[in-house]
């Protein structure tokens, strides 16, 4: 395994702090007290927390080792699919630190807060200029919560109109999400097939489409890394009967600089700035899933609304016939700042360019290991390829056992099982951030995998072996997670 990333590094094992914990150690020196010893509230006297003692070095052996058992895009490739996993340069994390941005209080006032809403205003300008839309807002809080946001507003509209609509379209690739947030706005999902080439068929829409039938939700380019080659075709025919087209943006980074959705007929749209726009994401952490709309929808934007008169900005909330709030305060402004530092830095250019070399990693993969993986769609794909184990089932090796296999080979395992419409899904989204020496070290680790898969197949159905936990029951720790080490 020389060569490939390494896996056998010094990693430690630890008790839990509870074990390790000792009467009287404490981490931190406290300066003598100058006044007398006092219970905080006497009524809790005897009932003291129940706190690890450790000493300072524990501490920070002990999170530093947890930083270590984990893994991050900082460690090595992640080449996860649909989740853009690529690097965060550092100086968006220094300017979203700045004590002025970090600092600002949600109820200072606009007057105090002229920097925080110049920022706002100025990056729902930049999303304009980049999805091709007249207005946006940046309040949702993610994807998923983007789309609620642009359902509701095709909700508003709708019943703005006179009459509301009973169901959306939503294709096979569709993330789940789509369906979700549809529903929650009362919409009940009418599912349709991609056809053969993995891309929509004007025809299944128009099958479909009614006066019953509020719009459709699209992903471009869709969850198979294809570029839905027929959009403007299915927004006429979605429109012609009175729909509108919410577009699914997460895949933005394959087309930013080179298509506008909005000039493709889409009527509103999220962008994952999570994904696309730079802000580590994949622990839980706050995103940020700013939704841009047409002209007709910017009435029932959420509130409230940044303005701009002359040099000064103001939140607004006058909007009549605004869906209302989403968020506390104004949504996650640390992943702004991030996203603002992010295309400032990276200008037009830089961000058309990234989007180009995510396109060319994906495709150089798809085509280095076409001949080791099934590829079910053998087309140019956008910034992911989708492969399967099609061939790996004549040995009884499954793309859980690849993935997992990956593991020891140093190498995050792209998405799995993702999207539905392919059996056994291999999804790799290499990013742009890749170098080729570490994408060509990935593409050897899957031929050397699918070698293994025929000559000693145990080596991956006992995979990962150089792992600190080795292969899991999936169903127990779903069910039953040790949360203590
Ligand atoms: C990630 C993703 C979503 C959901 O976005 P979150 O930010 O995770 O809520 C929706 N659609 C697609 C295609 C995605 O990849």
């Amino acid at each position: 395994m020389n060569n490939r990333p390494g896996t056998s590094g010094l990693i430690f094992n630890e008790p839990n702090l509870w074990d390790k914990s000792r009467e009287g150690r404490c981490a931190v020196s406290i300066p003598k007290a100058d006044v007398e010893r006092a219970d905080l509230d006497p009524g809790l006297t005897g009932e003291t927390p129940d706190l690890p003692q450790l000493s300072e070095l524990d501490v920070i052996r002990h999170y530093t080792r947890l930083s270590q058992w984990n893994f991050g895009v900082d460690s090595g490739m992640y080449p996860l699919g649909s989740c853009t996993m690529k690097y965060n340069p550092k100086t968006n994390e220094v300017q979203a630190a700045r004590q002025g941005f970090a600092g600002a209080h949600p109820l200072a006032g606009d007057d105090f807060s002229q920097g925080a809403l110049r920022l706002m205003y100025n990056l729902e300008q930049y999303i304009c200029e980049i999805t091709g839309f007249p207005a946006a807002t940046l309040q949702p809080a993610a994807g998923a919560h983007g789309e609620l946001a642009g359902m509701l507003m095709i909700h508003a509209y709708h019943a703005k109109k006179g009459k509301q609509r009973l169901k959306i379209i939503i294709p096979d690739t569709a993330h789940g999400t789509n369906p979700a947030s549809a529903t929650l706005c009362g919409y009940e999902s009418i599912n349709i097939k991609s056809g053969e080439k993995g891309i929509l068929e004007p025809e299944a829409v128009a099958a479909v489409m009614d006066e019953e039938t509020a719009g459709i939700m699209i992903t471009n380019p869709n969850t198979l890394g294809l570029f839905e080659e027929n959009i403007r075709e299915i927004c006429d025919i979605v429109h012609a009967k009175g729909g509108l087209v919410y577009g699914d943006g997460a895949n933005m980074n394959a087309i930013m600089g080179i298509v506008k959705p909005g000039e493709l007929g889409i009527d509103v749209l999220h962008l994952n700035l999570h994904k696309t726009f730079s802000t580590p994401h994949g622990g839980g952490g706050p995103g940020s899933g700013p939704v841009s709309v047409v002209e007709d929808l910017i009435p029932f934007l959420p509130v409230p609304r940044v303005e701009r008169e002359l040099d000064s900005y103001r939140f607004t909330t006058d909007c009549p016939d605004t869906i209302g709030r989403l968020h506390t305060f104004y949504g996650h402004f640390g992943v702004m700042v991030r996203t603002y530092a992010y295309i400032l830095s990276m200008g037009a250019e830089g961000l058309t360019d990234a989007s180009r070399l995510a396109v060319l990693n994906a495709n150089y993969i798809k085509e280095s290991l076409k001949d080791t993986l099934n590829l079910p769609y053998d087309r140019p794909c956008m910034h992911e390829c989708v492969f399967n184990d099609q061939w790996q089932k004549e040995h009884h090796i499954t793309t859980m056992d690849i993935a997992k296999r990956l593991l020891d080979y140093g190498f995050h395992p792209p998405t799995v099982y993702f999207p539905l419409v392919v059996d056994g899904a291999f999804m790799v989204e290499p990013t742009e951030t890749e170098s080729k020496e570490t994408i060509d070290q990935f593409i050897d680790a899957v031929k050397s995998i699918a070698e293994e898969a025929k000559s000693t197949p145990e080596k991956l159905t006992s995979a990962p072996r150089l792992t600190k936990v080795t292969r899991l029951d999936e169903v127990t720790a779903a069910r039953k997670p040790c949360l203590r080490g």
